[in-house]
């Protein structure tokens, strides 16, 4: 028997399809679509228009969240046969709030080759055109839907000096902005980016509370897939310095010592300026 009996593995090709401009498709996903023997498509319809519209006749099969774990295998088999396989969402690129996770993940541990083909992702294209800071950002993709999971969410990075990127369903959107603004002061600076590559796109940049009143007085506004980018916080200058920890631990030092030993010892925990902590306590002593 010879060596090349044994089949090499196929390969996984994630591929990125537009998400909304059908122009933005890249030469090589429409290769790699027409190549491959199978597409795993998070939904077959919606993507039989996208390999219509192409011309691409590759058999379509379901990969969604739904059956992802379940249908791996299948995918897995095929890839293990020497087929190699492509892997597309609704729209963008997948795994990005997307299936694939699951897949992929498989198919690395069974030693497949997995390929990406980028293109068109609606955080990217939105933090492209934000101009806001994007050397260092964090993409923290769907807030709860209720209101109290959203807003610890929010808190948990309230003083996070990155740029946030979220994805919102447009009936929430206002619910989320008025949420932001709350949490974040109606101070801070973020954009709405809106129907991205689409006849309607818009991106508009307004603090958080001038954001939120402008998307209530339009409903056009509230239609459509969007994403919101706020600007990193940034530590106030003077007294307002501190940070909710740092305060957080002088307070509980302020109930158990002198104010001068308190400050001491949070300068040392915190790694706060003993000076500001000590007349943040006298501030604090002279206000309760
Ligand atoms: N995988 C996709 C990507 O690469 O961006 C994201 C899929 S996620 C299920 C869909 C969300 O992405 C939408 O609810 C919206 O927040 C955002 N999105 C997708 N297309 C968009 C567009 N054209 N403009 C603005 N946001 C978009």
């Amino acid at each position: 028997m010879s060596v090349s009996a044994v089949p090499a593995t196929g390969t996984l090709y994630v591929v990125a399809t537009p998400i909304g401009n059908l122009d933005d498709i890249s030469a090589r996903a429409l290769r790699v679509l027409g190549e491959v023997s199978l597409i795993a498509a998070e939904d077959t319809r919606h993507s039989l228009r996208l390999l219509q519209h192409f011309g691409i006749a590759t058999p379509l099969a379901a990969c969604h969240e739904h059956n992802e774990r379940d249908q791996g295998g299948r995918f897995l088999a095929r890839l293990q046969a020497g087929e190699d396989v492509a892997l597309i969402s609704d729209a963008g690129t997948p795994l990005i709030s997307d299936p694939g996770f699951h897949l992929v993940g498989a198919a690395r541990a069974a030693g497949v080759r997995v390929v990406p083909v980028p293109g068109a992702c609606a955080l990217i294209a939105a933090l492209s055109a934000a101009g806001l800071p994007s050397d260092r950002f964090a993409f923290e993709g769907f807030l709860p839907a209720k209101s109290v999971g959203r807003r610890a969410r929010l808190e948990q990075v309230r003083e996070d000096a990155r740029t946030l990127i979220y994805y919102e369903a447009p009936h929430r959107l206002l619910e989320s902005l008025a949420d932001m603004r709350d949490v974040f002061g109606g101070e801070r600076l973020a954009v709405l980016g809106r129907e991205l590559t689409k006849t309607f796109e818009t991106l508009q940049g307004l603090p958080l509370a001038e954001l939120h009143d402008w998307v209530a007085s339009d409903s056009n506004q509230q239609r459509g897939e969007c994403v919101i980018l706020v600007a990193g916080w940034r530590a106030p200058e003077g007294d307002d310095a501190l940070s909710a920890e740092a305060l957080r631990v002088l307070d509980l030092l302020l109930g158990e010592m002198p104010v001068k030993r308190a400050a001491a010892l949070a300068a040392e925990i915190t790694g706060v300026r003993k000076n500001l902590l000590y007349q943040a306590a006298l501030d604090r002593q002279k206000s309760s």
